[in-house]
């Protein structure tokens, strides 16, 4: 059995429809209010999330802030041009491996969260964002959706001005500023998820829609990406990987975000994240 594990004020919680229960109450102690925690408990949490049925909800998650599902990975990876369409609308070639690059794990905020401007150049992707479940090195395709603890809605903020301030580009500092990584609304465990290429996500603005694709069109498929970082570096329980964007971003169309926009993302089966954008006064910005 699945389960949907949210940050409510920094403890882990399961959440069935509109209720949440504390983790750490709910197990009877035997896995800990920390999300980091309850996420390397994976096999406890199905088994806790099968007795919620004999428990009182802690409480109703509309009278609550939800912080991100993920709040503190060791590490936080992007994949740039990951949508044929995206690529062509970026007017660059597809990539012939995984472009990636790095969130820091600071820029990760809630399913709620303000988004801080700090340039008119501030653009939205949506994007699925997948948490690692056992770590492992040389991770092989086939086997890679064993590594998976689950999947969550995530917005890669991007500052263009920044991200273009070098040439070539540097993505990591135009897509790591604080608040530049909303995910959530929880993180719908693995098994939770029949297609993954039949997920669809959309992103819109202020009502309008932007982006709306689904996952079978990435190049690069979540095997593939997992495989592909493995090689490199070991994954650990709670990394994250930021999949990549389908076509609509804001900047090919000369739509940047602005002070007071909404941003939505969806994906069906996971949920939604709405996220207010607020223009902060720039400081010491790079010319
Ligand atoms: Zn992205």
């Amino acid at each position: 059995m699945g389960f949907r594990l949210a940050n409510v004020g920094g403890r882990a919680a399961l959440v069935v429809g509109d209720d949440y229960y504390d983790v750490e109450s709910v197990s009877g102690g035997s896995i800990g209010g920390d999300p980091m925690h309850a996420l390397r408990h994976a096999a406890d949490l199905m088994t806790v999330a099968s007795t919620l049925d004999e428990q009182e909800p802690t409480g109703l998650l509309d009278d609550v802030t939800l912080g991100p599902p993920v709040p503190a990975p060791q590490k936080c990876f992007g994949i740039g041009l990951n949508y044929l369409d995206h690529a062509t609308e970026a007017s660059v070639d597809v990539p012939k491996n995984p472009l990636v690059f790095t969130k820091f794990p600071s820029c990760l905020v809630g399913p709620t969260a303000d988004v801080e401007l700090r340039s008119g150049l501030c653009d939205y992707e949506g994007e699925l964002v997948v948490v690692i479940g056992e770590g492992g090195r040389d991770i092989a395709p086939e086997m890679a959706w064993a590594h998976v603890a689950g999947v969550a809605v995530g917005q890669d903020i991007s500052d263009r001005e920044m991200q273009f301030a070098a040439s070539p580009p540097h993505f990591d500092l135009g897509k790591t500023y604080d608040t530049y990584g909303p995910i959530g609304p929880v993180m719908v465990s693995a098994d939770e998820i029949a297609d993954v290429g039949a997920l669809r996500i959309t992103t819109t603005v202020n009502g309008e829609a932007r982006q709306n694709d689904t996952v079978a069109n990435m190049v690069f498929d979540v095997p593939t990406l997992i495989a592909y970082l493995s090689q490199v570096t070991t994954l650990v329980t709670g990394d994250l990987i930021f999949t990549g964007t389908p076509a609509g971003v804001g900047a090919p169309q000369g739509k940047f975000l602005a002070d007071g926009d909404i941003i939505v993302t969806t994906i069906d089966g996971i949920g939604s994240i709405t996220n207010r954008c607020v223009m902060v006064e720039p400081k010491g910005r790079p010319a």
